[in-house]
């Protein structure tokens, strides 16, 4: 007897059924894709119980004929490819005439449509897949498809299904991603008889994020754009302080879909690398458009991963443009402009408009210490890193300026620095310790900073600064962090050591000292002098500038946690832990005496929009405007 059976086409449907309806929440995507192919304008979505009882989708679309209203629940039907010629659109849009016949026979399905221009429309009702009643009705234009008793017939699959909260709660991230997906069609969507969000349909990306993510995420979102010869990405991501603790707020588009790219997730994150706490997440809604070639969407039967073929230049785009949306951030937030500067200087918003992601990636490529110094036409030498100062300055009004050079000197007054660890320090001189954080705020030109008043300080910690009508507060230790963390990446020099006339000794465990060995060449770079004694034993003779002595021990342990613990699976990476580690170090710290010049540089940072979050992503500064005060002591009402 053979034990080979050729399944029914019932059961064939059933398992197809599988792969493209895995809940209710894939219904809703795959009937509102097909209004969005339709052509429609309108559309709305109503779910009942989690939508596995009720799922209706309305459009205003082209309709169905009569004739193809039956067909379109067949098997491998669809209009949208007619032979083997199509088949490029395929891979490019995934229309595999396939959602229908898999939803229907899984469910109940009554389907009214009324194709456009046309006097009259069709109802067709089906039970699994099979028609029961076919007839002309009244109805309007467009299509209005319900689904009922979704796996009313493979009790199997309706067994897996979660509460219908949280299947509710999937059909509404289904709509919203589909709502995000056409920020030109409008796009309702009804959860038990209430309207949980309504878009627009104005094709405007901010009013989209706005009606369906909620006001709360739209106001802390940076625009983003970037292009680069046939790949466009626009869209808008989330200011560093909005992160969150999951990627759920994380949504991607090609060529109008929602897809998943662990590419673009990881070019985006590491765009904020620097800027963000670790374990927090940007959120953002970016649309790439790449030419239909370049993409194949049918790696997953839901069309929601993709194939791109040229990687790199994805990556590139949307972490060059988002490195451009967080520096624009950078130069921009924070800043209180005098009316004079305002007036001066035109209005804040736009400064920053006119770097694109290219520009951005010709500037650090031209700041890139690997290329030499060139010389111009005339003869006169230019510096590429000074080039793409200048080059981001044209765009932005308060930082760096050649005109007026301060530069930035840390000072840390005897009180701070115990003066027994000066005398550790071979030939410490003033001459010495200044300039090791040379650039940190070099170049402001204070005139262009608002007019401000530095009051004192709170609890050691907090600088107090009267702006025109506001106070700022600034923690001093996170801004100064900031400021010594940025002028050691820009580097491009070794940075300075500073030996020391007594080595500390060091002691590691095996895996430490591994560690060390391994990353010694970048620990020198940084200007560690670390000396084996035996396989445990070290000292050290030289450390960075500006550390202290007293720290050097805390900061190797660290290093060595967070070069054990993975964080820093690259060379890259590496170096900037390090660097946290050394800024951390070396900054002012809360409960020092810190000297008024002191307090007036980082000021000067953090007005002139340099200094915007600490390396590890926290807020420096804190605004309380004029009017919270006098409402809290009732002068106004
Ligand atoms: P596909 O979308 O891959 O073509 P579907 O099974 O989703 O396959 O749909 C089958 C066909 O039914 C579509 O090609 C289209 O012609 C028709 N159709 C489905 N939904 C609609 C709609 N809302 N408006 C107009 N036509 C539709
Ligand atoms: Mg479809």
């Amino acid at each position: 007897m053979s034990v080979i059976n050729i399944l029914s086409p019932h059961v064939a449907d059933l398992i197809a059924a599988g792969e493209v309806v895995e809940r209710p929440a894939s219904v809703v995507k795959e009937l509102v894709e097909n209004s969005f192919d339709a052509g429609a304008k309108n559309i709305s979505i109503e779910i009942r119980n989690g939508g596995s009882n009720y799922i209706r989708v309305t459009d205003d679309g082209c309709g169905i004929s009569p004739e193809d209203a039956g067909i379109a629940f067949m098997r491998h039907a669809t209009s949208k490819l007619s032979d083997e010629h199509g088949l490029e659109c395929i891979s490019t849009m995934g229309f595999r005439g396939e959602a229908l016949a898999a939803i229907s026979a899984v469910s109940r399905i009554e389907l009214r449509t009324r194709l456009k221009g046309s006097s009259e429309g069709t109802l067709v009702k089906l039970t699994a897949g099979e028609i029961d009643e076919m007839e002309p009705i009244g109805c309007p234009e467009g299509t209005n498809i319900i689904v009922r008793d979704l796996f009313y017939n493979t009790p199997a699959r309706r067994k897996f299904l979660k509460s219908d909260r949280s299947e509710a709660s999937a059909c509404q991230a289904a709509a919203i991603r589909c709502a995000l997906a056409h920020p030109d069609v409008s796009i309702r969507f009804i959860r038990d008889g209430e309207e949980q969000f309504f878009s627009p349909g104005d094709t405007r990306i901010d009013s989209c994020i706005y009606t369906v993510l909620g006001r709360e995420t739209a106001k802390d979102m940076l625009e983003c754009s970037g292009e680069d010869s046939g790949l466009t990405l626009k869209g808008y991501v989330s200011s560093p302080s909005a992160c969150r603790g999951n990627r759920g707020g994380q949504f991607f588009f090609c060529n109008g879909r929602f897809i998943r790219s662990v590419l673009m997730q990881t070019a985006l994150e590491q765009a904020y690398k620097n800027s963000m706490l670790s374990g927090k997440y940007p959120g953002c809604v970016l649309y790439l458009s790449i030419p239909f070639g370049s993409v194949d969407v049918n790696v997953h039967p839901a069309k929601t991963e993709v194939k791109f073929s040229e990687e790199k230049r994805v990556f590139d785009l949307v972490y060059y443009s988002v490195l451009s949306a967080l520096e624009a951030e950078k130069r921009s937030a924070d800043i209180v402009p005098s009316p004079s500067t305002e007036a001066v200087l035109g209005k804040k918003t736009g400064f920053y408009k006119s770097i694109s992601a290219q520009d951005y990636k010709s500037m650090q490529q031209s700041a890139d210490p690997s290329k030499k110094d060139r010389k111009t036409d005339d003869g006169a030498f230019f510096s590429p890193k000074e080039n793409y100062q200048t080059r981001l300055d044209l765009g932005y009004p308060f930082s760096t300026s050649s005109a007026s050079v301060t530069s930035f000197v840390p000072h840390h007054p005897e009180t701070a620095r115990p003066k027994a660890e000066n005398a550790r320090i071979a030939g410490l001189s003033d001459e010495k310790t200044a300039g090791h954080v040379e650039n940190a705020v070099q170049n402001v030109d204070k005139k262009l900073l608002p007019d401000h008043k530095i009051v004192g300080e709170l609890f050691k910690k907090y600088i107090v600064v009267e702006l025109e009508d506001e106070v700022l507060l600034i923690d001093k230790h996170a801004a100064h962090e900031r400021m010594i963390f940025d002028s050691l990446k820009k580097r491009t020099s070794d940075i300075n050591a500073q030996t020391l006339l007594e080595p500390v000794p060091l002691r590691l465990s095996g895996e430490d000292s591994e560690l060390l060995g391994a990353n010694s060449e970048l620990l020198a770079s940084l200007g560690f002098e670390i000396e084996a004694l035996d396989d445990c034993n070290f000292v050290v003779r030289a450390l960075p500038a500006d550390m202290y002595p007293s720290d050097v021990v805390p900061s190797i342990e660290e290093i060595c946690e967070k070069l054990r613990s993975g964080k820093a699976p690259s060379s890259e990476e590496a170096r900037d832990e390090v660097l946290h580690t050394v800024a951390c170090k070396a900054a002012i710290k809360a409960g020092w005496d810190t000297s008024a010049a002191e307090l007036e540089r980082v000021t000067t940072a953090v007005l002139s929009g340099e200094v915007l979050y600490c390396p590890h992503g926290r807020p420096v500064s804190y605004r309380i405007p004029g009017r919270d005060l006098d409402k809290r002591f009732r002068r106004i009402v």
